[in-house]
């Protein structure tokens, strides 16, 4: 806690918040006497959406140092901030309000402060948002809570009952509460306050945070392949060369790549007693499976952090990584925003993974940060990923970063036989979608005793409910988007709002009853499908409808790994990182259904998804096959696909980015208007498109109305920016927004870096 003088000098000034702070505070700190008569300037940033910090007086007797935690008061509300700057010794101001309290908490490192900083500016956000995804767990900044627990003090001389035995020996075994103790030697509470009483049992208070336990770093991994190693050995000389370094590790599906990570993990931690390790991992429910696995290398289960977490593990997690002490820590996207004081190494699985861009709030791009709060830091990134980005890749073939390759898959397993089954040729029945083929290769594998995965990215049963006697559309109420049916539910659901209804009997048009028709498949129409020609089979649905959380995803995975399961149909939640032994057989049920949005990134989206999931089939000793039906073979995706062939799809794709100057040639930004009302929206965007500045070297396109023009009754309009690569887009942008005053229903987004143009 705050040393006594800090106390009273606190003390003094909250006695007269608003008053100029008297001449002299005579303060003894640890029996030296020293006499402060000075008053500091601190600047605080607080964890809203404010863009500076705002300034305060404190006695210099307080010590302030930036990266402290303080209360200090906006308005009439005491809020709690982070000190970002002090100016010793500064009359000037007396004038101002006193800071309130200083918390005992791990000042923010300096490095975290810079970065939310830099985070701003190139977000175009103000800094107090960026803070706010920092300090997300505000009772870490108390000393953590105790309670009491009983141990047995080695007091010999008592009389010893049978129960008061029975106490001792559960006391020996691990020191838990007096009732709970009481409980498990099945006696009463007064036999254990006897012990307590007669001194053969202590109360200790323990801290209800403990530290984790430290990695055990004289463990060692599997033993490598001739080229794991040396793919290990290039990432872990980066790691002891210290410094900013970025490495791709690019690696077919299974073929070691996490083993190689886990080693320059490993290497890190040894280096330096104080160095922190951070793992991003796309999806929070392939943090366990992850946890397993590094449990397994270090002997201990590293601190885990996302946003489904109970709040004490999260408390705990955000304390012991501000003081440095949680070493190894996996998580997802947000886990980037932890106050590291010495991260030596972030790797990010599955770099290429959408999931790691946050749509909502704040509009970021985890990776992208990783990189920047690397190189502020001197840090090292790993990139892995069977399908990179363009983006990564073309950084790798340009040499700034190292590409580290494993092109074969680990031990005698194969790359499954990939082919296309074009759909105008050998079209399933009517009424269903599955053409023979994929039928009959799922049929193959279960008669070998193997397991068969369809894969169909769209959730529920069918896409669009229609009416047959008047054709109405069943959509959403407040947003421009279909229903979609979910029969397990009986729902209709609207997958970009999740607002649902159950299906109604009659057309809510016509009011014809049973008039309604299910347009298009999701998986569970599949399933219907799959369970008429396979009655025999044992048939899941792997979706975030039937996995809504990480417990119902292990339980899935291990059914399936145990082979509990003869066929997992499943959206895009199948295409990360599992890995089963017996799955020899993948059927693509549409893999033209990404390819129809048009957005910049529909083909390498399609080629990464469809080429992890197919990547699935025959992991092991067993060959898989894997069938893709389209309408479309003859695009470059399909064909890319058949032919396994990554890296002429990408230098086809990264030709035409270059002739149109997008990403990764260009940069791109969006900015996207809601308003509550078709003029307002009109009106914000006539304004937004007068006012923007003209710059050098950059496109401005739009207002146009958003292909989602309506959500959450929200009218929305966008605007997209091209620019070359050395325009500062975020400079553009914030002299543009500092030009225009909008009504105040008006609610403007900025997207730096788009992956959604909805
Ligand atoms: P990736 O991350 O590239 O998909 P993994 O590291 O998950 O690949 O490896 C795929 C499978 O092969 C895992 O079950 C892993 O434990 C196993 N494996 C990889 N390398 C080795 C090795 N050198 N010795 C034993 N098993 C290995």
């Amino acid at each position: 806690m705050l040393p006594t003088a800090r106390r009273r000098a606190l003390d003094a000034l909250k006695r007269k918040p608003s008053a100029p702070v008297g001449p002299l505070f005579a303060v003894e700190e640890e029996g030296a006497e020293f006499l402060h008569d000075t008053l500091d300037k601190v600047a605080v940033l607080f964890p809203l959406p404010l863009p500076e910090p705002f300034d305060y007086r404190a006695s210099g007797a307080l010590g302030i140092q930036p990266g402290m935690h303080v209360i200090a008061p906006i308005g009439s509300r005491l809020v709690r901030g982070v000190v970002w700057a002090v100016e010793r010794d500064n009359p000037g101001a007396a004038n101002l309000k006193a800071i309130e309290e200083v918390l005992p908490g791990t000042p923010l490192p300096e490095i975290t402060r810079r970065f939310v900083d830099w985070a701003a500016k190139y977000l175009v956000r103000p800094s107090g948002d960026i803070l706010r995804m920092v300090v997300r767990s505000p009772d870490a900044l108390l000393p953590p809570p105790t309670h009491s627990v009983l141990a047995p003090t080695g007091e010999t001389s008592i009389k010893l009952t049978e129960a008061r035995a029975r106490v001792l020996a559960e006391a020996a075994k691990e020191q838990v509460s007096a009732a709970e103790l009481a409980r498990r030697a099945e006696t009463s509470s007064a036999v254990v306050k006897g012990l307590v009483d007669s001194g053969a049992l202590a109360r200790l208070e323990i801290s209800e945070d403990p530290p984790f336990p430290a990695p055990d770093l004289t463990r060692t991994g599997k033993d490598l392949s001739d080229i794991q190693r040396a793919a290990a050995e290039t990432v872990c000389a980066s790691v002891r060369a210290g410094g900013f370094h970025v490495a791709l590790l690019d690696g077919v599906t299974g073929s070691g790549k996490t083993e190689v990570y886990l080693e320059a993990a490993a290497e890190a931690l040894q280096e330096e007693p104080s160095a922190q390790v951070l793992v991003l991992l796309p999806e929070i429910a392939l943090t366990q499976a992850a946890m397993s696995r590094f449990e397994a290398r270090f002997g201990v289960r590293p601190v885990e952090w996302h946003s489904a977490i109970p709040h004490k593990a999260r408390r705990r997690a955000w304390r012991e990584v501000a003081a440095g002490r949680a070493r190894l820590i996996v998580g997802a996207r947000s886990a980037l925003m932890l106050p590291y004081p010495n991260l030596k190494l972030i790797v990010i699985d599955e770099e290429h993974d959408p999931s790691y861009k946050q749509e909502e709030g704040v509009i970021y791009q985890a990776r992208d940060l990783a990189v920047a709060r690397a190189k502020m830091g001197g840090c090292m990134v790993i990139l892995a990923s069977a399908t990179p980005s363009l983006e990564t890749l073309v950084n790798a073939q340009s040499g700034r970063y190292a590409h580290v390759q494993l092109p074969s898959r680990h031990g005698s397993a194969e790359l499954p036989d990939v082919e296309l089954i074009d759909l105008k040729l050998e079209p399933p029945e009517k009424g269903r979608w599955l053409s023979p083929a994929l039928v009959r290769g799922a049929g193959e594998a279960l008669v070998r005793g193997e397991q068969a995965l369809f894969y169909m990215n769209r959730r529920g049963y069918a896409p669009l409910t229609l009416c047959k006697a008047c054709g109405h559309r069943m959509q959403s109420p407040d947003s421009q988007s279909w229903l979609v049916e979910h029969k397990y539910s009986g729902r209709l659901v609207c997958h970009l709002t999740g607002f649902s209804i159950p299906k109604p009997k009659a057309c809510p048009e016509c009011l014809t009853p049973d008039s309604f028709t299910s347009i298009g498949p999701g998986v569970e129409r599949i399933e219907e499908e799959v369970r008429d020609c396979f009655p025999e089979a044992r048939i899941e649905i792997f979706s975030s409808d039937t996995t809504p959380n990480g417990e119902a995803v292990r339980s899935l995975v291990e059914r399936m790994e145990f082979g509990e399961i003869d066929i997992l149909i499943g959206t895009q939640i199948v295409a990360k990182g599992h890995n089963f032994p017996n799955l020899t057989f993948v059927g693509v049920v549409d893999a033209d259904l990404g390819l129809k949005g048009g957005d910049l990134r529909a083909g390498e989206r399609t080629f990464q998804l469809i080429s992890q999931v197919t990547g699935r089939a025959g992991r092991h000793e067993k060959k898989g096959r894997a069938l893709i039906q389209t309408y479309a073979p003859q695009e470059p995706v399909m064909q890319a696909l058949a032919a396994q062939d990554r890296d002429a799809f990408l230098a086809a794709e990264a030709e035409e980015r270059e002739a149109a100057g997008m990403p990764p040639y260009g940069r791109l930004a969006a900015v996207i208007v809601s308003a509550p009302s078709e003029p307002l929206a009109n009106e914000a965007s006539k304004i937004l498109g007068e006012k923007a500045p003209n710059a050098e070297g950059l496109d401005l396109w739009g207002p146009a109305p958003a292909p989602l023009t309506i959500i959450r009754g929200m009218h929305r309009r966008r605007f997209l920016i091209r620019a070359d690569r050395g325009v500062d887009v975020s400079a553009f942008l914030a002299t543009w927004m500092a030009r225009v005053k909008l009504h105040s229903a008006v609610r403007v987004q900025i997207d730096v870096d788009p992956y959604s143009f909805l």
